[in-house]
């Protein structure tokens, strides 16, 4: 276990590591800096790795706890042999067994603790609107993406949502080169220090499971993204579970005139040198949502546990670039 750091609240935030790391295959320049010398390989000779590197990180939004279901269950999987609803998996755990794991459980505890619910299953958007992304100080819900409009999220503030930590500050738009929270740096650094091959930042929304389209990364880094996001959209449909409908064509940022996409923490992640970084939004299974109506507790495991299965599944050769492309 990794001690990360303190929240602003002075929440500890931990990661659990399993698998061997082969610092043999580290080179001698950080991810930047390698790209720079035009040799990614003076990073991380990942293609010599024998296990791919998977990176967890759950509950940076600290209403979203599906993610952080998710990240206890391969957590109870690698300590107990049972995922959190008590099954055996044998064969998920074996392949988990195979990768380097990094799971980061609660990115942001400040927020956690703030909210009185341990899952959404049947309750009302707007209760978790009001929860997750704050009220005003007449009580009215900030909405999203209405809650990003102010940041660190301070003054006219009822109730602080569990986006923020109790700074106010929003982790997922952290000032990245002068950060807000003590956490957002050591985070960042440990994915450095990993280089991983995927790197799976878990929230959630009331949709369909569905992985967003990453920005500010290379176009041959959105193509692999959305290829692999086929890939587990694919997995979801045989498995009998929703998936959001559509995987966008990757196309290159800045293509219209219209409002820029933002530089979230899953961007900084590529940066940062995390091979193949992306944001995954489950259901969270409210009574309103647009997913169906039968999604609960055990269906949003499944699907955790298929995207965890997919990522073991990808070997760190494919998410080289192509030649040609
Ligand atoms: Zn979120």
């Amino acid at each position: 276990m990794i001690d990360i750091g303190r929240s602003n609240g002075g929440r500890a935030v931990r990661a659990v590591c399993y698998g061997d790391p082969e610092p043999a295959l580290r080179g001698n320049a950080n991810h930047n800096s390698a790209l720079g010398a035009g040799e990614a390989e003076a990073y991380w000779r990942r293609h010599l790795r024998r296990r791919p590197v998977v990176f967890v990180l759950a509950g940076m939004h600290g209403h979203e706890v599906e993610g952080m279901m998710g990240a206890l269950s391969i957590l109870r999987l690698m300590e107990e042999d049972v995922d959190l609803a008590g099954t055996a998996r044998p064969a998920l755990l074996q392949k988990l067994r195979q990768t380097r794991l990094i799971v980061v459980p609660l990115a942001n505890p400040d927020g956690r603790a703030r909210v009185p619910y341990d899952g959404w299953v049947g309750l009302p958007l707007p209760e978790m609107t009001r929860v997750g992304q704050g009220t005003r100080a007449d009580g009215s819900s900030y909405g999203w993406p209405g809650c990003k409009a102010v940041h660190p999220m301070r003054g006219d503030v009822g109730e602080l949502g569990g986006y923020f930590d109790d700074a106010g500050v929003n982790l997922a738009h952290d000032e990245f080169f002068a950060p807000m929270s003590p956490v957002t740096a050591p985070l960042l650094k440990l994915v450095s220090a990993e280089g991983p091959d995927l790197f799976l930042n878990l929230h959630s929304y009331n949709f369909a499971p569905g992985i967003l389209p990453l920005a500010y990364v290379p176009l041959q880094v959105k193509r692999q993204l959305a290829e692999w996001t086929r890939h587990y959209y694919s997995r979801m449909s045989a498995a009998g579970l929703p998936h959001h409908p559509a995987v966008p064509e990757p196309a290159p940022d800045g293509e219209d005139e219209g409002t820029p996409p933002a530089f979230n923490f899953t961007s900084a992640a590529w940066h940062a040198g995390a091979a193949l970084p992306f944001t995954f939004e489950c259901g969270h299974g409210l009574a309103d949502d647009s997913a169906p109506r039968d999604f609960g507790y055990g269906e949003i495991l499944h699907a955790h546990h298929i995207l965890f299965e997919t990522a073991a599944d990808t070997a760190p050769e494919s998410l080289r670039p192509k030649s040609g492309e």
